[in-house]
């Protein structure tokens, strides 16, 4: 008989409710649980206790996809400090705060494929730099500063975004790579052209990429002071993706 695998997408309060009464009457319906994708504009202290209920009844869960608005440190430190899934190996927020992640992120070292949104912390700290190298991390989008103690020796593709005080964090980046000797084949960056170390650094640090993706960062109020960029209205709008000629190496556009 196959097996199937549930995802519980939560979209509201109820939803929340819902789910939490079956599950904790159902062991069938917890062990069917194969993903949950949340989806939430705001949470009260009882609401996340209530959610951090359901999560945990998710004990065969893989996959993890959480976004909530507005939630503060504490109710995202409070909602993940209990949970841990023995199968986890895909978890991907937008919104959450990394204050509350590092160490529900330090106890699942068997995650392959991780995505964060941008850091809330402002300067060149993260509190995911506290966490060490995932070792079966194969894949990470975040800001530098972000994932840079996330790669491991088995990470093959990094997207990689400056911060959101506009801070390259290459350096610590590539020097991750190197010290832990990852066989990066994909990598994705914004960088700024006026930045004539990048490439050098790049090659020696990554000698092994086969797609390379560099996306043109210009500081928004630089953009906004160019005739040509007067239309751009959002920090995205500023990027666009310029081609790289460097032998060996398969150029992809952003989109592709
Ligand atoms: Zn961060």
């Amino acid at each position: 008989m196959p097996y199937f695998q549930a995802v519980i997408h939560i979209k509201t309060i109820a939803d929340i409710q819902i789910y939490r009464r079956i599950a904790k009457c159902s062991v069938t319906f917890r062990g069917k649980i194969g993903m949950f994708k949340v989806e939430l504009t705001r949470l009260t202290s009882s609401n996340v206790v209530e959610l951090g209920t359901l999560l945990a009844y998710g004990q065969r869960v893989t996959m993890l996809s959480i976004d909530i608005q507005a939630l503060s440190i504490t109710q995202c430190f409070r909602l993940f400090s209990n949970l841990r899934f023995p199968n986890l190996t895909c978890f991907s927020t937008q919104t959450l705060p990394h204050e509350g992640l590092d160490k529900f992120i330090s106890r699942h070292p068997t995650m392959s494929v991780i995505t964060l949104g941008p850091c809330n912390r402002v300067g060149p700290h993260c509190a995911l730099q506290s966490t060490g190298a995932l070792q079966q991390l194969e894949e990470v989008r975040g800001e530098f500063k972000c994932i840079s103690n996330l790669v491991s020796r088995a990470t093959h593709r990094i997207f990689a975004d400056v911060s959101t005080t506009h801070e390259f964090g290459y350096p610590e980046l590539f020097k991750k790579i190197s010290d832990v000797d990852a066989g990066v084949r994909l990598l994705s960056m914004e960088f700024t052209p006026s930045d004539t170390e990048v490439m050098p650094r790049l090659a020696a640090a990554l000698p092994g990429v086969s797609t390379l993706r560099l996306v043109q960062f210009i500081d928004g109020v630089t953009a906004l002071n160019a005739q040509s960029c007067r239309h751009f209205t959002d920090k995205r709008a500023y990027r666009q993706s310029i081609p790289v000629d460097i032998p060996g190496i398969r150029w992809h556009g952003a989109g592709t």
